[in-house]
This record gives C-alpha cells, structure tokens and sequence, in this order.
C-alpha cells in the first residue's frame, strides 16, 4: 500500500483517539490525529482498568511504562452508606492475575493518557496536530475530505483520507454523519470529584482497596491513585445541572453536595468532608447500541464515547474505548479488504459487547441506588453471593 490508502484521519485525542492511533499505527497505518485542544490534557481524576483492558494496553508494549504510574488494589470492596457494614468483598489483586491474565489495576488518567501520547510520540506512530477543530466533513469518491479550522487563528485546511474515525467523545458531531444524531442521554445523576493527597488523611481513614459505598439514591467510589500516594473520589447522586451540559467540570458546592447524600457513616463521612473543593459532572450517556450500523458507515468509524457513552457504574467506558482501538486495528489490517468492508466488521465485532456493558453500567446504578426493601433484598444477596456477584467474567476474560 501506498502512503496515502495507509493514511487514516482520527478526530479527538482523548484516551480513545490516541489509543486508536497507536494500535493502527503498530499495523502499518499512518494515522494523522486531529485534536481541538491546544495542548494534549486529560480533565478528571481516577479511573479503574479491569484485565480486560490491562490485558490489551499490555500487547501494545505499554506494561512497563504504565506500571510506573498504576495502583493494584487487593480487593474491591462494598459497603452499606450508613451502617458501615461490609456488603461484600471482590478479590483483586493476585487472583485478577491468575484468573484472567492481568491485573485489575486504578490510574489517575491524565497518567494514562499520557503514556498513551509517551508511545505514539517516542516510536513516530503518528502525526498529531493541536487546535484542529473538525468543523464537517464529506464523502468524496475515494475517501474522505474533512474542514479543520485552527481554533486560534480561525484558518480552515481541506484534509483528505481514505479511512476516517470519530473519537470526539460524548458530545461527537462525527456521529452526524453515521447515524442520525441526537442529544446523549442526561441522567439527572451528577458525579462529584476529588482527589486528595492520602497523606492528609489520618491513618484510620487511609484506604488500599477499592471501597464502593452504598446508600439510598446514591453511592461513592473511593480509590487510590498514582502508587497509592492520592486518594481518588466519586460521589454520585441525583442533582441540579449546570446550564450547559457542555460545560460540565463546575466547583462544585459543598452544602449541595452533603444535603444530596444525606446520614452518612462517620467513617465515609470524615473522608469526604477532608476534600477542599469537589468538581461536579453531570452523567449522560446514550442507550444501548442496537445495531452495528450504529458504529460505523462507510469509510467513518466511531469509538469510544462518540459511540457509546454509558454510565460509570461498570467502570468501563475508557477501557471499551481502548477495546474498540484494538479491534479497529485488526479490522484495518484486513487489507484485501475494502474499507468500507473493514469498519463494518470492526462494528460487527464491537457492537454487542459495547451494548452489553453499557446496559450493566445502567443496572448497576440502580442496584447501587435501590432504597426501601429493594435495599434490603440487595443487602442480602450482597452478604450470600458477594464475589459471584461482583466478578464479571465475560467482561474480564474478553473481549
Ligand atoms: C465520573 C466518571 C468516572 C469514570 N470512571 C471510569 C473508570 O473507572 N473506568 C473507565 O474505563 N472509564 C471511566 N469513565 C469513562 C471514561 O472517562 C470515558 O469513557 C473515556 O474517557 C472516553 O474517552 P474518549 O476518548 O472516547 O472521549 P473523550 O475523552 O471525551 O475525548 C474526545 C476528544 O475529542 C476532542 N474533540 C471533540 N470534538 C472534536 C472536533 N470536532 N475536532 C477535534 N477534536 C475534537 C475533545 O477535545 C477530546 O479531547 C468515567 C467517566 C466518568 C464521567
């Protein structure tokens, strides 16, 4: 192949676009990656990578560098908002290892992005271009031609691509032109974050596990990131949105937050009231895919959120993105191919599992937020099951 049916356009450079990038770069492709932002950044805190993910960050050549920065929590713990009682405990740790490869690891992600962008630079995997907004886009006869417009200067270039992939995130106008687009989903839950240095914890309050935290309408996540050194904190619960969803990363208010939660057991309650200052997120996402058409057409491909936003409950959404990289990679190099043949199997191999674990991330929110009997009931299959019900082997062990 030539230079040019190698080249691909890839829009955003998020955790989704850059993984894309490197994975079809080590391929054989040419990626050229198209970012709005002046300068590469990942907003946010914490995230938690299953072995599933683990597993295919590692193929890419990334366990060394990103051992640097992770955390490998013993166990994933849950227990009940307000009486403090252990609900059920999930083994991480060595046996995530024995029984499916990898390790279950938390990382801050402005860590894993930046190994991602460490990879793509340091091996010249692709071309990466700063404040380019993609304005729209066309199919032309061989490929595709899209609009960039500098965002500082104002400037529009035409750039042409056989292959294209929409990784802008939750708010995609790449979508636009696979499917007809619609508003994500607002949830009316809001995810308040924060991250604290652990040394300003008291000993008792310091933690080396996953804690989930339940209680009625709402529940905390609390983990720590980067080599244990920061405690990594989500609250969610029903709350007012900001004017604009768009512009989500507010301040967020102290009183909101502790009336939103209500009685609280002391211990939770000592850590969060340690935070400072809180973020407040407002949580969208989309409905399940239905279909792989909802993935890709053509010569345009989405990942990531552009595709399938969901709810955080599964802790997912990053490592599907890095999952969809994988398996366009493959796709890509099926070369005696079309390309419009080649996206549509990486649709037809990514469609389903995405739905699935977006419909798990929405039945985890409301088992998470069950109130009255429900709770109870909840509480005790929490107490009976506890680790079968909350190991997840289909998602560990793929895709
Ligand atoms: C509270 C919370 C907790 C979470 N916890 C976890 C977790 O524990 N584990 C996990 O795996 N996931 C988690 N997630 C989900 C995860 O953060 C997202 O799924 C993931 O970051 C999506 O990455 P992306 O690259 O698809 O999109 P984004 O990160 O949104 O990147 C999109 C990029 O595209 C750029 N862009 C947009 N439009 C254009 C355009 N027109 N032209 C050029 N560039 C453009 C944007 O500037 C941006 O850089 C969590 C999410 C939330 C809200």
């Amino acid at each position: 192949m030539d230079k040019v049916e190698n080249s691909m356009l890839i829009v955003g450079g998020g955790i989704g676009g850059l993984a894309a990038a490197l994975a079809c770069a080590q391929k054989g492709a040419k990626p050229l990656l198209l970012e709005r932002a002046t300068q590469f950044s990942e907003v946010g805190a914490g995230i938690q990578m299953g072995p599933n993910v683990t597993r295919t960050l590692f193929s890419w050549g990334l366990e060394k560098a990103l051992n640097e920065f992770t955390f490998v929590p013993q166990s994933l713990q849950v227990r009940d908002a307000v009486s403090g009682q252990t609900l059920g405990t999930l083994t991480l740790g060595q046996r995530s290892l024995e029984k499916y490869g990898a390790p279950y690891v938390t990382v801050h992600r402005a860590d894993l992005h930046h190994v991602l962008l460490q990879k793509v630079l340091n091996d010249g995997l692709a071309e990466l271009k700063l404040q380019s907004q993609v304005d729209s886009l066309q199919e032309i006869h061989d490929g595709i031609s899209v609009q960039v417009r500098d965002i500082q200067t104002g400037q529009i270039e035409a750039i042409k691509s056989p292959a294209m992939v929409g990784a802008d995130g939750l708010w995609s106008d790449t979508r636009n032109y696979v499917l007809t687009n619609t508003p994500p989903r607002v949830t009316g839950l809001v995810a308040y974050r924060a991250l604290l240095p652990m040394r300003l914890l008291p000993e008792a309050l310091r933690q080396q596990d996953v804690m989930v935290w339940v209680g009625s309408r709402m529940h905390a996540v609390l983990y720590p990131v980067r080599g244990g050194e920061f405690l990594n904190m989500v609250v969610i619960a029903p709350g007012q949105l900001p004017e604009s969803l768009k512009d989500w990363d507010h301040d967020a208010n102290q009183e909101e937050l502790f009336e939103a939660l209500g009685v609280l057991h002391p211990h939770l309650k000592d850590v969060l009231e340690a935070v400072p200052a809180w973020r407040r997120w407002p949580i969208c996402d989309r409905p399940p895919l239905v279909s792989a058409s909802q993935m890709a057409k053509g010569r345009i491909a989405l990942l990531g959120d552009a595709a399938h936003p969901m709810r955080p409950f599964l802790a997912q959404g990053a490592g599907m993105a890095i999952e969809d990289a994988a398996a366009l990679a493959v796709c890509w190099a099926q070369v005696d191919l079309p390309l419009n043949a080649r996206w549509q199997l990486y649709a037809q191999m990514r469609w389903a599992r995405n739905a699935r674990v977006q419909a798990r991330s929405i039945r985890n929110g409301r088992i998470f937020h069950m109130q009255g009997p429900m709770r109870w009931g909840r509480d005790l299959a929490m107490r009976l099951m506890g680790e079968s019900l909350m190991d997840v082997p289909w998602l560990y062990a793929g895709p």
